[in-house]
């Protein structure tokens, strides 16, 4: 699953750091190194120093500088040294250099000025914070050097007057918190993209990997915790019901601070709920809920301030992204997490679309397109993985075959389509019959098969009996009754295909004896038949279910 764990405020540098280093070159060049020299030209008198003054240690400030910057690959502290060191010995030079060309009121006062702007941009507000403060002391150092003595008064350069200094620090000041303040801004947004493209990026990087419905939400989920800052989220999917299958409502959950988790029974949620309103529309919708509604009560907890993004399946059927905003986070939801949402739900709807076409193309493989019920490649793959299973824990397996009686006879009567439709309503009544972990499948033609897994041969009987009872209510131009062999099989005794030729055996054996019953493999006579019927008829409590059959729908 994604690890969306970075912080808006970690580790992700608006500006990489060699970018960094490459425009404090470039800084250092021309706005330490080029333009104190011009101001020297400007302010040249016949007291001024030699241009060496500033030749000389520009070039020493230039090689450090360049070592650092080439030692800096070494790590990041290196990297770091080297940009702190030449900052505060430019700041040194710089206040040379306001000493050699008129003091503060020449032209490298500006330069300082532009120094500190530059550095609050391409560092971070405090070290332009803390540059105005160095450059603030070493001005500070050269005037009171001048008036105590210890610098000679030359060209212009005048002692420590409280008022420039005050002027100066001013402007410093100024320059410094302005841009630092304005430069944060934008870096905290900045960093805030940059942020939402790494976890988007992680989250495309868990779609591509996700196999079913399931991860691709949990994919999503994660994600709306993570940069939406919600506190509780849930994505619902549907997919109508269709040649492939019955409609499937997918709804998994995740709270703030827990692990994602699916919701058996969630189901749809009902016309005029906020989510069938953000489908209506196809578009988000920010709600402050009021009024009851049931799905978002039931699946987000009752929350108040929720936000709901729609989805499509590429035709195979729709789905929203619910979520509730973090309400420790103001009374507002913002509008950077609503579109960071949408842009997730843009990519987890092809993920969804994907993994549902897949699941269809699965299902249709192992399904009998005519009736619904499992085909005989699903039956017999079911039937191994059963019996291997059984073999270790030493549990029965049952297995019934059901062949519809004089079937030919109905078609040839009432047309292949009413026979088509009789097989429908065989395939639905037999499914009403079965436990969880039962599985019925059509065999072949009006051939039906059940594989009953823990299934003894009692169970195995009344299951049959109750076959014969529900097939009895399927619609058809006449009644329908059928055949049915039952084999039984406990631990390692027999292979799949044997444990079917045992009951195929007794099929035989119900059709020979005069059908409508059913046998079971290795017992004399019927085990249930049309002697079971009579009482039924006359109005007698119907055959008894067995524990864990679910009752008829
Ligand atoms: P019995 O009682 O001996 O089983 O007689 P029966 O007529 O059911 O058996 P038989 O095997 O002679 O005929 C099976 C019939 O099932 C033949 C065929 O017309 C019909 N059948 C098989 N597949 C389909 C199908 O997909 N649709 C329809 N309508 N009929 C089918
Ligand atoms: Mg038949
Ligand atoms: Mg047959």
């Amino acid at each position: 699953m994604t690890q969306t764990t970075a912080s808006p405020q970690g580790s992700l540098d608006v500006l990489p750091l060699a970018d960094r280093l490459r425009w404090l070159l470039a800084v250092r060049v021309g706005v330490v190194l080029a333009l104190p020299l011009a101001a020297w030209g400007i302010t040249r008198t016949p007291e001024t120093l030699p241009v060496q003054a500033l030749v000389v240690p520009g070039a020493l400030l230039l090689a450090t500088g360049l070592v650092l910057h080439r030692l800096s690959p070494r790590g990041r502290r290196w990297a770091v040294a080297a940009i702190t060191v030449p900052v505060i010995l430019d700041a040194a030079y710089l206040g040379w250099a306001l000493y050699v060309t008129g003091g503060l009121s020449g032209p490298v006062v500006y330069v300082i000025v532009l120094h500190v702007m530059a550095v609050s941009l391409l560092g971070s507000f405090r070290s332009g914070v803390k540059l105005a403060l160095w450059h603030s002391l070493v001005v500070m150092c050269v005037l009171e050097g001048v008036t105590t003595g210890h610098l000679p008064a030359r060209g212009g350069v005048e002692g420590f007057d409280p008022l420039d200094y005050s002027v100066f620090l001013t402007v410093v000041w100024v320059a410094a918190v302005t841009t630092a303040g304005l430069g944060a801004v934008n870096e905290r947004e900045l960093r805030r993209r940059r942020y939402d493209e790494e976890v988007l990026r992680r989250l495309a990087a868990a779609l591509h990997e996700a196999d079913t419905g399931r991860e691709v939400a949990e994919a999503l989920l994660d994600f709306t915790v993570d940069a939406a800052d919600a506190s509780i989220a849930a994505v619902h999917c549907h997919v109508p019901e269709g040649p492939a299958g019955p409609a499937v409502d997918l709804v998994v959950r995740r709270r703030g601070d827990g692990g994602a988790e699916v919701l058996r029974g969630a189901g749809a949620p009902a016309p005029g709920s906020l989510l069938a309103e953000a489908a209506r529309r196809r578009s988000t919708v920010l709600a402050a809920m009021r009024g009851p509604d049931p799905w978002v009560d039931g699946v987000l907890g009752g929350a108040r301030r929720v936000v709901a993004v729609p989805f499509g399946l590429d035709g195979q059927g729709s789905g929203a992204l619910t979520f509730e905003c973090d309400a420790r986070s103001g009374s507002r939801i913002e509008r950077r997490r609503v579109t960071v949402a949408e842009q997730a739900v843009a990519h987890a709807a092809t993920a969804f679309a994907r993994v549902a076409l897949l699941e269809r193309l699965q299902r249709s493989a192992l399904t009998d397109g005519l009736t619904g019920v499992a085909n005989r490649r699903a039956f017999d793959a079911a039937l191994e993985r059963e019996l291997t299973f059984a073999a270790r824990t030493d549990a029965p397996v049952a297995v019934v075959i059901v062949d519809l009686d004089h079937f030919k006879q109905l078609n040839d009567t009432w047309g292949h389509q009413a026979g088509d439709d009789v097989l429908r309503g065989v395939g639905a009544a037999l499914r009403s019959c079965m436990r969880q972990g039962d599985l019925v499948a059509r065999y072949g033609g009006e051939e039906f098969a059940v594989v009953m897994p823990g299934a003894t041969a009692d169970d195995a009987v009344a299951v049959a009996r109750r076959i014969r009872t529900e097939l009895r209510g399927v619609a058809a131009p006449r009644p329908i009754t059928a055949s049915l062999g039952i084999a039984v099989q406990r631990g390692a005794a027999s292979s799949g295909a044997e444990l079917l030729a045992a009951a195929d055996a007794a099929l035989y054996e119900s059709k020979a004896g005069g059908r409508d019953q059913a046998r079971l493999a290795g017992a004399e006579g019927p085990v249930t038949g049309a002697a079971d019927d009579a009482p039924l008829a006359a109005g007698v409590p119907p055959v008894p279910r067995p524990a864990g059959v679910p009752a008829v729908r």
